[in-house]
């Protein structure tokens, strides 16, 4: 690699048509987009394949979720990269097949492209681990669109629970989030902080004890990967600030309005958010490649798949005999090392494109709620509370793709965390809120209903009981 720092690096230039070898890159997140970016001063065509035209920051969705931040400011339009990678061409596509003997990837809408070499980095997707009710009840939280479907239905019910005051009688809003990592904690801690310091002022009518907030999770404990004393202190933390904690107990179902635990118990929840696990989406099962657990892709260590000279495998959906973790450094890393292999054989280095793949750790961080996040850092460095927000914030704001997608998650999240009770004008980002559909929803689902105002209860004319979705 150049060791030039990034901003003088050489690009090659744009050449439609040129016989240079071709790059098919499956997949725009952390591994492709890396990859992209690595390849741009190497003599070849890169084509990047993905469902959508823009690259997704999946480690601050929560954000969208609980309406701290715009959606635009965690994604960045992948066609942007051209401006550091002119040999890169986009194509909006999904890929659902490869023939490896025509070398073809093959995409929905009956188009192909042909590929010299291939890069599978369409990452993961929502676990339910087959949940009865999961699917159909509970809300994922991988995409984009997901954090805005749980954003307007928070907000939603929340409108719901203002009219029933209305009409003289009360419902609690029960939010419940499955699964105690990183992402359980971060949405359950926003949440918590969205009720302490914002609902008073922006639903006066709702008493605040309307909103409960409950982190359902399998383990004893939550943030399983960090140290013990994070791990206590995330607890501690959440507690404080009026999360529910339930641990020890796995969902055994997910309804309407109810979740049912391992004991047999039924804990209310209007919005069931599910954090609970990743798998690589059963659509790459027709791709014709081996998988592994997870339905992960069997890299050698190399990354190359295995039994395929010039496919290879990067991030999330890259499986083999030394998995690495399914988080946003591997995937870099991952993106960067089939890099640094294509330049190598593209450069007739064969013996550099052999080279096993690394991981470098960079440690590990999540955010509790307001002025409170932890940190491990490489070196043994554990930072806790103000500190390690902030060394949370930098790192976070210094990792996303995008000069305006940093300088606005920057500000939003400065101005969000910091600001006292004082400083700070609550100002939730909001969106198509339909409480109409909620309130009708929560009516025509009164039968499979198990708390709650006309619970159980069998209209003459029930209509169609409707899903969340
Ligand atoms: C809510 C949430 C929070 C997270 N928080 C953190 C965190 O704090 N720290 C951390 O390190 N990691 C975090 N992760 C994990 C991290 O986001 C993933 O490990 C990382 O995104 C993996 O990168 P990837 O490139 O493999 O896949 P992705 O980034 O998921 O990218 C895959 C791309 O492939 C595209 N694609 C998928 N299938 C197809 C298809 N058939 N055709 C075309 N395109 C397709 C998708 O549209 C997507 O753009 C979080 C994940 C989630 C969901």
């Amino acid at each position: 690699m150049p060791l030039l720092p990034a901003f003088y690096r050489k690009t090659v230039p744009a050449k439609d048509g040129a016989s240079w070898p071709h790059v098919v890159i499956v997949g725009g997140g952390f591994a492709g987009a890396h990859l992209v970016l690595a390849l741009r001063d190497v003599r070849v065509r890169v084509t990047l394949i993905d469902r959508n035209v823009y690259k997704t920051f999946q480690p601050l969705l929560y954000q969208v979720a609980t309406a701290g931040l715009n959606s635009g400011d965690v994604t960045m339009f992948l066609r942007g990269l051209s401006l550091h990678a002119p040999n890169m061409r986009f194509r909006q596509g999904e890929v659902t097949g490869v023939d490896t003997d025509e070398q073809v990837v093959k995409l929905s809408d009956g188009g192909s492209v042909r590929y010299d070499h291939l890069v599978l980095a369409s990452g993961a997707t929502t676990n339910y681990f087959g949940t009865p009710g999961a699917e159909e009840f509970a809300m994922p939280m991988y995409t984009r669109s997901q954090a805005l479907e749980i954003r307007e239905r928070i907000f939603a019910e929340l409108e719901r629970a203002t009219q029933l005051k209305e009409m003289s009688f009360t419902d609690r809003l029960a939010i419940s989030i499955v699964g105690g990592g990183p992402t359980g904690v971060e949405i359950a801690g926003a949440l918590a902080d969205f009720r302490i310091s914002e609902l008073d002022v922006l639903y006066p009518e709702v008493d605040p004890g309307t909103l409960e907030i409950s982190l359902i999770q399998r383990g004893d404990e939550l943030l399983k990967a960090f140290e013990p004393q994070h791990r206590e202190y995330a607890a501690r933390e959440l507690e404080k600030r009026g999360v529910r904690l339930r641990l020890g107990q796995g969902v055994e179902e997910v309804g309407y309005d109810f979740v049912r635990l391992a004991d047999g118990s039924y804990v209310e929840s209007d919005i069931t958010i599910w954090a609970a696990g990743v798998s690589v989406s059963t659509s790459v099962n027709a791709w014709g490649f081996p998988q592994g657990r997870g339905g992960r892709i069997d890299v050698d260590p190399t990354l190359r798949v295995k039994g395929f000279d010039n496919v290879w495998a990067a991030g999330d959906i890259a499986g083999g005999d030394n998995p690495q973790p399914q988080l946003a450094q591997p995937a870099v890393q991952m993106g960067q090392h089939v890099a640094r292999a294509i330049r190598a054989l593209v450069e007739g280095d064969e013996a550099a494109a052999e080279k096993p793949f690394k991981y470098n750790d960079l440690g590990a961080m999540a955010t509790i709620g307001r002025r409170a996040a932890i940190a491990e850092l490489p070196g043994g460095v554990n930072l806790q509370g103000s500190i390690g927000w902030l060394a949370w914030l930098g790192v976070h704001v210094s990792k996303l793709l995008g000069t305006r997608n940093r300088r606005s998650v920057a500000a939003n999240l400065l101005y969000l965390y910091n600001g006292t009770g004082m400083s700070r004008v609550p100002n939730p980002v909001v969106g198509d809120v339909d409480s109409f559909e909620a309130r009708r929803a929560f009516r025509e689902n009164a039968p499979i209903r198990r708390f709650g105002y006309q619970a159980g209860k069998r209209f003459k004319d029930p209509g169609k009981p409707r899903t969340r979705r």
